[in-house]
């Protein structure tokens, strides 16, 4: 029985998914116009850890995720280096693959960009219009807060405070296309002549900043979907926001568990630019060797509470992973004299520790409380590597334990042999079935694919053979 706590009813609730053994899953991207900061790494990660245990439990999960590729951000950051808004996006996007790779984040099931979806944005608009719960305004479309029974309610914000603070954002202009200062905007006019833009029966525009994640959990997912994932911050007003658009173009419950995950600060500060500790992703990467770490670090606080970032505890996480590193390598070793059988002592002892594991994770992913387990397996394994003579039922038992519940974490390469990611070790296997089918194209552009990360690859008389560069 695994509970995962609802933002929306502020409780631990039995999961139940609509389809047995299914979960349709989605989460929110990032806006590709920089490199990933260490927040999104979390939400990434958090939500990778929350998709692999279920997978674990023996879960078909369908991931769903979008990058937001059209946007203000997007359109000023193109405005600055004087090129188009796709050239920003492009880049962004790919970075945000390039980032995600070494700290072992899954691919989604499908990552959508919005400025894919506009056709079906554009529908979605206009049902709401036709509904009564939007409508244009100077070339804009808002959405009718206010008309949506409920409005408010995940986040528990109130709505004639929530009216006041957006009345106090807007500018005058805005306040006059507006019904209500609390409406939001689900498509917005193109004013400036070179601004990227798609025509609409409200004239020139473009997407407003919520609706692509409505359109695309619709589009790839059900109307009702089991879990919608994102940071903390998105729940008002980006997930209020879809909450309401599903809500009233479907008649039906949007999501069934809304789960968030806590902050990221930065030498105990919350990070902003002004603060000058601003952490991208792809700088950490650049100044730390071992990036296995970091995701050690992101995947083993409980999801929903804050991380501190530092120098320190980015150490205090490295010789964690190093003791778990080193216990496994100290049975490893024993493996190849083991004499057959197994030792029930032993195994009484890691039996023991999965029902810990499980029960910790099934309460809300509780992965500080599910770690304690990993580490009483490696003093587990530590103390049997000792033993004069082991088994290697057991031996393997134990090795393979640790390395699942690592791999939960998202941990791999604890064998100290070199370290590939779960997307690597796909693409050689995408290679290997390109050369067993003569599709040599392919194959050499997965050689390729694979070198840009250092990873080389060789064919010889028994098959491909690879090495780290
Ligand atoms: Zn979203």
């Amino acid at each position: 029985m695994i509970q995962v706590y609802n933002t929306l009813t502020r409780e631990k609730e039995i999961f139940k998914s609509i389809t047995p053994g299914k979960i349709n899953m989605y989460v929110c991207g990032p806006t590709v116009y920089n490199y990933i900061h260490i927040g999104n790494a979390r939400s990434s990660i958090a939500f990778d850890v929350v998709r692999r245990y279920f997978e674990y439990r023996g879960y078909e999960v369908n991931y769903v995720s979008n990058f937001t590729d059209v946007d203000d951000k997007i359109i000023k950051r193109a405005r600055e280096e004087g090129v188009d808004e796709m050239t920003i996006a492009n880049k962004y996007a790919d970075a945000f693959e390039e980032d995600t790779l070494p700290l072992n984040i899954k691919p989604a099931t499908v990552r959508s960009r919005a400025t894919e979806v506009i056709p079906d944005i554009i529908v979605f608009v206009q049902d709401l219009i036709e509904k009564g719960y939007a409508y244009e305004s100077e070339g804009d479309v808002y959405f009718r807060a206010k008309k949506f029974k409920g409005y408010g309610i995940l986040a528990h914000q109130d709505l004639n405070e929530m009216t006041e603070n957006a009345a106090g954002r807007l500018d005058d202009d805005e306040l006059i296309r507006k019904e209500d200062p609390i409406d939001f905007a689900v498509w917005k006019a193109t004013h400036e002549k070179d601004e990227i833009s798609w025509q609409s029966p409200w004239g020139d525009g473009r997407p407003g900043w919520h609706i692509e994640c409505s359109v695309m959990a619709q589009k790839y997912l059900a109307n009702t979907i089991d879990i919608h994932g994102g940071g903390i911050d998105l729940a008002f007003p980006h997930h209020t926001n879809e909450m309401a658009q599903s809500e009233a173009h479907t008649g039906q419950k949007f999501v069934n568990y809304w789960m968030h995950n806590g902050f990221v600060n930065v030498n105990d500060q919350k990070m902003s630019k002004s603060l000058g500790n601003f952490t991208t992703v792809h700088d950490m990467l650049k100044h730390y060797d071992d990036p296995m770490t970091i995701r050690f670090l992101l995947a083993t606080t409980q999801y929903r509470r804050p991380i501190n970032y530092s120098p320190d505890t980015l150490a205090q996480a490295r010789v964690a992973l190093d003791r778990i590193r080193t216990g496994y390598r100290n049975l490893l070793f024993r493996l190849n004299e083991a004499a057959v059988g197994q030792d029930d002592v032993v195994e009484i002892a890691i039996e023991k520790q999965i029902t810990f594991f499980e029960s910790a994770m099934d309460d809300d992913l509780n992965t500080p409380n599910a770690l304690a387990s990993v580490f009483e397996l490696v003093t587990l394994a530590n103390r049997y590597a000792e033993d004069k003579a082991v088994h290697s039922n057991t031996v393997k038992h134990l090795l393979d334990t640790i390395r699942l519940f690592m791999g939960i974490f998202g941990i791999t390469g604890l064998s100290g042999e070199p370290q590939i990611t779960d997307m690597q070790k796909q693409l050689l296997d995408a290679r290997e079935s390109a050369r067993a089918s003569h599709d040599f194209d392919l194959s050499d552009q997965i050689r390729q694919q694979l070198s840009e990360v250092g990873i080389i690859v060789e064919d010889t008389a028994q098959g491909q053979r690879w090495h780290q560069a």
